[in-house]
């Protein structure tokens, strides 16, 4: 059987793993980009970055490229931390004292986690993108153990427990990251690389 190679526009080999269980089915080679590859992610939504990444990947490789750029808006901080998720402190603990710190004691905690993933064609023109999204709220203190990031303070209501409190399967089903990808594959699935 033909194994179209696919390259993952990131540098995390942690990320490629993720891609392959989403994407186990389609018979794809999932390989992760050569490190000298670098995209700056100078987009202004997570799926313009997505699509950046994708595009300059596969252009620089000659290759299908696939990247997704995710992260979490707080709707009482104008969308904050959103685009800079991973950089909102220097590590997890550090981010998440920040956000309950900047949120304070309000009760509108209403938030949303966005997973946006782009597919580029060799020629970096993109073939197919899409934007999962899952509505919560930020709770008022960590809670639950497992996941990573945000998840100790991501509660999502129709669950009745927040990302860490999840089981991992639990957890794919109702995330950003889950939805997007669930999105993705019937056209994915239609597609001849
Ligand atoms: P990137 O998509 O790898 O650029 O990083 C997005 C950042 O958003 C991560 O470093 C996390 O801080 C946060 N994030 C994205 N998805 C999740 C999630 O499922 N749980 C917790 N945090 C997440």
């Amino acid at each position: 059987m033909n194994m179209p190679t696919v390259v993952v526009a990131t540098g995390n080999p942690g990320k490629v793993q993720e891609m392959n269980a989403h994407l186990a089915g389609l018979g794809w080679n999932l390989v992760l980009k050569p490190q000298e590859i670098d995209v700056e992610e100078t987009g202004t939504t997570f799926l313009e970055n997505a699509r950046l990444k994708a595009t300059t990947v596969a252009m620089a490789t000659g290759q299908w490229a696939i990247a997704d750029d995710s992260g979490l808006a707080v709707d009482a901080l104008g969308g904050a931390p959103g685009l800079y998720s991973a950089r909102y402190g220097r590590d997890d603990r550090a981010r998440i004292q920040r956000l309950l710190g900047e949120l304070g004691d309000t009760s509108h905690r209403q938030a949303q986690f966005v997973c946006a993933i782009a597919l580029a064609r060799p020629d970096g023109t993109i073939a197919l993108d899409t934007e999962g999204i899952c509505p919560g709220e930020i709770t008022m203190a960590p809670q639950g153990s497992g996941g990573f990031g945000y998840d100790p303070i991501f509660y999502v209501p129709a669950l009745g427990k927040t990302f860490a409190e999840m089981a991992p399967a639990e957890k794919e089903q109702c995330s950003h990251r889950g939805i997007a990808f669930a999105q993705l594959l019937p056209a994915l699935r239609d597609l001849d690389l």
